[in-house]
């Protein structure tokens, strides 16, 4: 791969970028890693080139791809952070500098497995675009993973199975989620991957056949119907997505209970069409009622948008559709990512996100407002997302998403009310705190419970930031007045 190549890319997914800049960058990085080989015996200047090459397919910005170009320097040459600063600036030295800090975690055990997740989270809350890099750097690490020893393998698939793809997903970056997914499975479940693989390779193979024929069948349709500019092709459910399926209850390792092996998806104009189309297809075949899902009005927490529908064939072989409109599409395969295409043309059409969501989700349309309005804000970006909202940790690495100021009461009762009743303190990063106190974004949080307390504390009202712990405390206390009069009304009784 070369300088043509990453030109070749950026004109086909159309990014704004200054060529000298890019040439620069490209020159730059490829003198500082003269000489250096990566494992996989390749000079090492392929690597970054390749992590650019996906921050253009991910639709990013200039600056996210002269940082992906250059991430590697200051750790691996002698070429320090203040050298970039100087050569390119404030911005792209401080994209790099954030990789440089994400590579410094290393994955072991619990408490590395919290300080990871902790670094990701605050990296994304300065600014979103360090992740998206770092996913890049990841799925090319992956991609020669083979050339390292085997225990370091383990470590890095796990870590992204862990850690990265489910970050991934909740940003809504489908296509990231899918391949960091599918590159780790078979380094961690080796034996479980051999098993899908002869598991599901004729039966993949079948339905392929089955849905090229539907293809063409649906295409007579769409035309008879007057649908027109639609896209439809057939898409392959991810390895490891589909194992998780499979592993769950309800289908209990049946491939034979698994409809969407491949599903045929169907990219149309608008919600109508879409609709339209559902109906278009439930005319023509007869749907199995239990696997209709709409998507559409009512989306999955991460933004997620379609109808799904299972139909019996002719020779009652179900197969699966996905229908929707593209700017549903854009917002399933990229997410975040995807209001980063709409910086320069068309602002107009950037996907909007609806419905309900986590609550940071939500602000995106703010966000896309302020982006309509504002040519630099891009530059800038620290998604305000995270601006009201702070990510704190459970000991084991469990996320809570709570508002800002938030106190140690508020996470008691967002993961339990029993927690949140029995509080008796709280240890935050190793030291105890005051029960007032607002905690920060990458805080570990460990509730100390106090058995003998009989409820909440009525001035912990002033204190809580949430609704939820409000509610919680509200209702406790309630309870506690009403058990202590039927109490003493028995007593009187008695
Ligand atoms: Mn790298």
């Amino acid at each position: 791969m070369n300088l043509n190549d990453l030109k070749k890319q950026i004109k086909i997914n159309k990014i704004n970028i200054d060529e000298d800049v890019l040439e620069y960058a490209y020159e730059y990085a490829k003198e500082a890693h003269k000489g250096q080989k990566r494992l996989t015996k390749e000079d090492y200047i392929e690597h970054p080139i390749r992590v650019a090459q996906q921050l253009i397919k991910l639709g990013l910005d200039q600056d996210t791809i002269i940082a992906g170009l250059l991430h590697d320097v200051p750790e691996d040459t002698d070429r320090t952070i203040n050298d970039i600063k100087k050569e390119f600036g404030e911005k792209i030295s401080f994209l790099v500098n954030g990789i440089t800090k994400l590579s410094k975690v290393k994955y072991r055990g619990m408490d590395m497995f919290v300080e990871s997740l902790r670094k990701m989270f605050v990296a994304m809350a300065e600014d979103i675009r360090v992740v998206f890099i770092k996913f890049a750097d990841r799925l090319d690490n992956l991609e020669t993973l083979y050339a390292l020893p085997p225990e370091k393998q383990k470590r890095i698939a796990k870590e992204t199975l862990e850690i990265y793809a489910p970050i991934a997903a909740r940003l809504g970056i489908g296509t990231l989620k899918g391949s960091l997914e599918d590159k780790s499975f078979p380094y961690v479940y080796p034996d479980e991957y051999k098993w899908l693989m002869e598991t599901i390779k004729d039966k993949r193979e079948e339905q392929k056949k089955i849905v090229e024929e539907y293809i063409v069948k649906i295409n007579q349709l769409l035309k008879e119907n007057h649908i027109k500019n639609y896209e439809i092709d057939g898409r392959v459910k991810h390895n490891y997505s589909l194992y998780k399926k499979l592993m769950r209850p309800k289908y209990n390792k049946d491939i034979n209970k698994i409809y969407d092996l491949v599903a045929l998806r169907i990219i149309v104009n608008s919600i109508e069409e879409c609709y339209l189309t559902l109906g278009i297809i439930h005319n023509q075949w007869k749907p199995m009622p239990e696997r209709f899902k709409d998507y559409i009005a009512q989306p999955k927490p991460n933004g997620y948008q379609s109808l799904h529908t299972v139909i019996f064939t002719q020779n009652k072989h179900p197969i699966e559709f996905q229908i929707r409109t593209k700017k549903m599409h854009e917002i399933a395969e990229y997410g975040i990512a995807a209001h980063f295409h709409y910086k320069d043309s068309n602002k107009k059409n950037a996907p909007k996100i609806s419905g309900d969501q986590l609550a940071w989700l939500k602000q995106l349309k703010k966000i896309q407002k302020e982006i309509k309005e504002n040519d630099t804000l891009l530059e800038t970006i620290k998604l305000d997302i995270f601006q009201n909202r702070i990510f704190v940790f459970t000991p084991k690495g469990d996320v809570m998403d709570l508002p800002e100021k938030a106190t140690a009461i508020d996470f008691a009762y967002h993961i339990h009310t029993y927690l949140g009743d029995h509080f008796g303190g709280a240890i935050v990063n190793g030291k105890k705190i005051s029960e007032d106190e607002p905690l920060k974004s990458g805080d570990v949080v460990e509730i100390i419970t106090n058995k003998n307390r009989k409820g909440p504390d009525e001035k912990w009202l002033d204190i809580v930031k949430t609704h939820t712990a409000k509610y919680k405390i509200k209702s406790s206390l309630n309870r506690h007045k009403k058990n202590t009069i039927s109490r003493l009304i028995s007593q009187e009784g008695d």
